[in-house]
């Protein structure tokens, strides 16, 4: 079982939103303020396609289904834990 939510995603080895092909987009420079904010909030990065000249954002983290399972069990986790507490709470401070 694995723990992680957030997976490292490679826009660089991924296809091309535009033109589909594989291994053309590079990593773009930041040209105006609302580009560079992106950029330093971490989660994404700017890229363009050599191919066809596409600009855009892409994810530098995704999600995939084992996140949701993962999310699930840590809510199964959280939820188990606080009915214990409050069993253990009821029992020793209880009426
Ligand atoms: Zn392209």
């Amino acid at each position: 079982m694995q723990l992680r939510i957030f997976f490292k995603s490679f826009p660089e080895t991924s296809k091309c939103p535009s033109c589909g092909k594989i291994g053309t987009i590079r990593r773009s420079r930041s040209k105006n303020f609302f580009e560079s904010a992106i950029k330093s909030a971490g989660f994404a990065n700017l890229f363009k396609c050599r191919e066809c000249g596409w600009r855009g954002i892409l994810r530098k983290y995704s999600v995939n289904r084992y996140s949701f399972i993962t999310l699930f069990f840590y809510g199964l986790l959280i939820i188990s834990v606080a009915y214990v507490i409050t069993q253990v709470l009821k029992n020793n401070f209880g009426e």
